[in-house]
């Protein structure tokens, strides 16, 4: 999912996006049909399809720009029975698509809001075609940084989440000039205007022009989620935030939003960890210095994985990489290590994709999360792990593969025993990009009570109802961004039809 040239790609379009919307004010005493807080991943298609169905939109944006994360989401998404698929040949089903997301994310993902993604994604995937969307070559794939689909359906586009902002603004320019969808940019839901009887019937924003409520029969919420507010994150999931890579915009409004109407926030415990980054120091939320994907599909581990105790906890070769990861989510701390010898390090691949050898041996010299020394031991107390226990593993390890005996957590891919200095460690941390947690919603995207209640008119989607509710405790393939598109297709049409 991560997007390592974000910056030049902001760079390149964020003056696009600013030019080609405008920004409108907006008349207080007008009523809205629909507002939509939010102008990324979600709130824009839905703006869109209300507007072409005939209601009066107004679409409120927090930013300058509209894009949200689209500005820095690899926008990786995956449907079935796309006119990419048709190119290459490939017969897909929903259904296939369904049981390989709950496969992946073993049942943990909401099985209806699943159901609802699937149906439509292929839809949704033709619909941004028809747009001018266009993927990378090679694709559709099975999969690129997460457990792997059976078949080929995921895909990314060529500028990455900027493809898919492309694909959508031009349709959005024309609702804007046909008065069909009110923009403001610039401006901040703050609040919502609830009723006596807990029915919302409006927003109050701040923007350029002071603060205003804004009356309206659907208020939906695509504000996008909570992990770039420490915070709020760590209150939702019981987890820290690790390390800040989402956009700086999830900062949870959304589902503050929805819990002061009496929203019930679900999904926290679903929380699951990225494997591999190296923050820049041992303090929370750090920033990423360097990332080593530890995905046995990318690359075949040469190193060995320990945690803090110095021990061994999943077979670094596991075929799932979901599976490395639940390894890492029951380690202190999600804490660990990659251990590996002179040898090692002059004949396999770098574990740091892009980075040489040469820098690998050498970034100890300049960052505390790389260590190096000519003993075990010593390697062990510069990078803080039990020495006692790292050796003792390193030991049955490397016995295990000179006498030829079968791994003891069951690793088949070891081409060589740690033996020769110097020994090398860089120190990892489990981390995420999107928050689990969110607004619980049902099918028809209905913002629920804690007993289920439909709170009156208001909705929500995108990550504001958690990753957790379609990727479930896993990385799933597109599970964001493929859901959040579509729903917003889904709202914003079902509202133009609803009094
Ligand atoms: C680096 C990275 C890579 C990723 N790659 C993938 C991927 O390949 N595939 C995938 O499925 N998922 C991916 N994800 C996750 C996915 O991109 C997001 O979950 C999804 O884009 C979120 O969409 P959204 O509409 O909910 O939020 P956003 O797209 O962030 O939109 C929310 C908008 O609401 C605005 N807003 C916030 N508060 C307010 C307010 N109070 N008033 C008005 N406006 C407000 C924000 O400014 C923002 O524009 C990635 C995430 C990251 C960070």
């Amino acid at each position: 999912m991560l997007n390592l040239s974000r910056r030049t790609l902001l760079a390149s379009v964020a003056a696009l996006s600013l030019s080609r919307t405008d920004t409108t004010r907006a008349d207080p005493s007008r009523h809205y049909d629909v507002i939509v807080v939010g102008g990324g991943t979600a709130g824009i298609p839905c703006a869109l399809f209300a507007a072409q169905g005939g209601a009066r939109v107004l679409l409120i944006e927090k930013s300058p720009a509209l894009g949200g994360t689209l500005f820095w989401s690899t926008g990786q998404i995956a449907g079935a029975g796309t006119v990419f698929q048709q190119r290459l040949g490939i017969t897909d089903s929903p259904d296939a698509h369904f049981d390989d997301c709950m496969r992946i994310n073993e049942n943990t993902a909401d099985p209806a809001l699943t159901r609802l993604t699937v149906d439509h994604a292929g839809d949704t995937i033709n619909w941004l075609a028809e747009r001018g969307f266009e993927v990378m070559a090679g694709h559709p794939v099975t999969g690129i940084g997460h457990d792997h689909f059976t078949t080929r359906r995921y895909q990314q586009g060529v500028k990455s989440g900027l493809s898919i902002l492309e694909a959508f603004l031009p349709s959005l320019e024309a609702s804007i000039a046909q008065q069909q969808v009110t923009l403001l940019t610039g401006t901040a839901v703050e609040g919502l205007i609830q009723e006596r009887s807990g029915k919302i019937v409006g927003v109050t924003a701040t923007g350029p022009s002071g603060t205003h409520d804004f009356r309206g029969s659907h208020v939906v919420l695509a504000s996008g989620g909570c992990a770039a507010n420490p915070r709020l994150f760590e209150d939702l999931h019981g987890v820290p935030l690790y390390a800040k890579t989402a956009y700086p915009t999830s900062q949870g409004d959304g589902l503050i939003l929805g819990m002061s109407a009496g929203g019930a926030i679900v999904g926290g415990e679903k929380y699951a960890s990225l494997p591999g980054l190296v923050p820049d120091a041992w303090q929370y939320p750090a920033q990423m210095h360097a990332w080593a994907p530890l995905h046995p599909m990318v690359r075949q581990p040469w190193e060995i994985l320990v945690n803090a105790r110095g021990e061994r906890f999943v077979r670094e070769d596991h075929p799932s990489v979901h599976q490395i990861e639940r390894g890492i989510y029951r380690q202190p701390g999600h804490r660990h290590w990659a251990i590996y010898d002179a040898d090692m390090l002059a004949k396999s691949e770098p574990i740091i994709p892009d980075w040489s050898r040469d820098r690998l041996a050498t970034e100890h010299q300049s960052h505390p999360m790389f260590s190096r020394a000519m003993s075990l031991e010593t390697l062990a107390f510069r990078a803080g792990i039990n020495a006692a226990a790292l050796k003792q593993n390193i030991d049955d390890y490397n016995r295990r593969v000179r006498q030829g005996e079968t791994d003891r957590l069951g690793r088949t891919h070891r081409p060589m025993t740690i033996e020769k200095a110097p020994f090398y460690a860089i120190a990892m941390q489990g981390w995420t990009l999107v928050s689990f947690a969110g607004l619980s919603v049902n099918t028809n995207f209905q913002v629920l009570d804690p007993e289920r209640r439909p709170i009156l008119n208001l909705f929500a989607i995108g990550e504001v109802i958690g990753a957790g509710a379609t990727s479930g405790a896993a990385y799933t393939n597109g599970m964001l961004v493929t859901p959040a598109i579509t729903f917003g297709r889904l709202l914003g049409a079902r509202l133009a039809k609803s009094d």
